[in-house]
């Protein structure tokens, strides 16, 4: 692969740029596969994936010595894990060394979509914390949605709003991921297509927009809440510069993550980086010198507060007395209905946690929400017609029949062919491969109904 001449000329006077190895690596152009697995759904990776190193920023990656066809692996569609670039996942580092996760956190993650990053927070975070994982555009936001369905936790949340709207939420959240849309050069690797789309120009436009996207969504962190600025770019415009525009715009202090151990990330080829005018500290990844793609990362503290304060809505109690037949159905449904909260919305039932209906509803009045917890289903005259969220989510009642099927049949599912298994059950049953449900089918004797959504199923054939 033959890099923009431009890119190298600028780079040239980059902490930790290595222009001979930097280009050799590019030609070469081999990219690692990483996995996360979901500690929710599983301990260890699973055994058919060729695992070969833990990654060693992050608790729950791994490097895998070969890319499977992930679309044929039912573990992928169960929400297991998620395919993510080793890189990207020093978000766990900095989260630990930036903000104490044994307390109740508001936590938003604004550029989303997919959600590699969002799976990673909902992962380190405890259950009476709350995560809402937001994306502006419309379409990405429905891939963000799939994505945390299938990491099928009850304390998250998916908006899809500017970041100028967080600003109705003054001082809302402890920390604030911005994962900013960048001229992304540190995955051309990945992506050599990306090459010829590469500029100059592109920098400077995604630089002065990277700035308006903190300006915007600055008044929505509390006062000593932590904010976590990253991209893709290796320029200094999207990365240096920007630590300089945070210090002299924003109310903020850099957060140097290597304070405890100066050591480790000499150990992991992670390149401590400062920035011109505030020698403000941010850590840079060359695909050269780590395991992993291009990548910047660099953490701030809020010092002042600069907002005005949201407004926290009285919420009244449940009234759970005319709902008593429908508790009697969820039960069948949802482990521990009674430490859940459930309510109904343009006749959709959703689960949360109770710690969050009052956050429920400044999200309500402010956001637009494209998930809130998990969406169980629709109330029908005797049972629930239950949603694929709720397949995939980690609260489903091991009172829910299982139908166990083989690899075979799981990639017939999932492809939403016809196929009947032979099986007793009789109705609703979670359709799961080696145990891990990957959606629902309805068996009825002679016919089983396959309710795979249509969206998401396999489209190509097995290679
Ligand atoms: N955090 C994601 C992950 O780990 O999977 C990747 C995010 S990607 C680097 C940046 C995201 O910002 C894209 O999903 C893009 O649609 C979104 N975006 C684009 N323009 C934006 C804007 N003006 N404000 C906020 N987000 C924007």
């Amino acid at each position: 692969m033959s890099l923009p001449q431009a890119l190298l000329d600028s780079l040239s006077q980059v902490t930790g740029y290595q222009a001979d190895s930097f280009i050799k690596t590019h030609e070469l152009g081999d990219s690692p596969t990483s996995i996360r697995i979901n500690p929710s759904k599983i301990d260890i990776p699973p055994a058919h994936l060729k695992i070969q190193d833990p990654v060693p920023w992050n608790n729950n990656g791994y490097y895998l010595s070969e890319r499977p066809a992930f679309t044929f692996d039912p573990y992928f569609h169960a929400g297991t894990y998620y395919v993510q670039e080793a890189s990207s996942m020093f978000l766990e580092y900095a989260v630990r060394q930036s903000i104490d996760l044994n307390n109740e956190l508001r936590v938003l993650d604004l550029c989303a979509a997919p959600g590699g990053k969002s799976t990673l927070l909902a992962s380190l975070l405890n259950s009476d914390s709350l995560l809402v994982s937001n994306e502006v555009i419309k379409s990405r936001a429905n891939i963000l949605v799939d994505n945390m369905s299938k990491w099928g936790l009850t304390n998250t949340y998916v908006t899809n709003n500017d970041p100028k709207d967080f600003s109705r939420i003054g001082g809302y959240f402890d920390l604030i991921v911005v994962d900013a849309p960048c001229s992304g050069s540190g995955l051309f690797r990945r992506d050599p297509e990306a090459v010829t789309e590469w500029s100059l120009d592109n920098v400077a436009m995604c630089s002065h927009r990277q700035q308006r996207i903190l300006a915007d969504v600055w008044d929505s962190l509390k006062e000593g809440g932590i904010l976590l600025y990253s991209t893709c770019s290796y320029s200094e415009a999207e990365n240096e510069t920007i630590m300089d525009w945070i210090l002299d715009n924003l109310s903020a202090k850099n957060i140097v993550l290597d304070k405890k151990d100066t050591t480790v990330l000499d150990q992991w080829g992670i390149i401590r980086t400062a920035s011109a005018k505030h020698e403000s500290i941010g850590y840079r990844f060359y695909p050269d010198q780590v395991k992993g793609e291009g990548f910047f990362l660099a953490a701030f503290q809020k010092i002042k507060a600069d907002y005005q304060p949201f407004y926290q809505p009285r919420v009244k109690p449940q009234r759970t007395k005319s709902f008593k037949q429908e508790k009697n159905i969820l039960t069948h449904w949802i482990d521990d209905l009674e430490d859940k909260m459930w309510f109904e919305k343009n006749e959709n039932i959703y689960l949360i946690n109770p710690e969050h209906e009052a956050d429920l509803k400044v999200l309500q009045n402010n956001l637009y929400i494209k998930k809130a917890g998990i969406l169980l289903g629709q109330m029908g005259a005797k049972d629930l017609i239950p949603e694929h969220e709720l397949a995939l989510s980690t609260s489903i009642s091991t009172k829910v029949p299982v139908l166990d099927v083989s690899y075979e049949e799981a990639i017939a599912y999932l492809r939403k062919d016809d196929f009947v298994p032979d099986t007793p059950l009789r109705g609703w049953c979670g359709v799961a491969y080696e145990g891990h449900i990957l959606g629902w089918g309805k068996a009825l004797g002679n016919r089983f109904n396959n309710y795979y959504p249509k969206e998401l199923r396999i489209l190509s054939r097995l290679p």
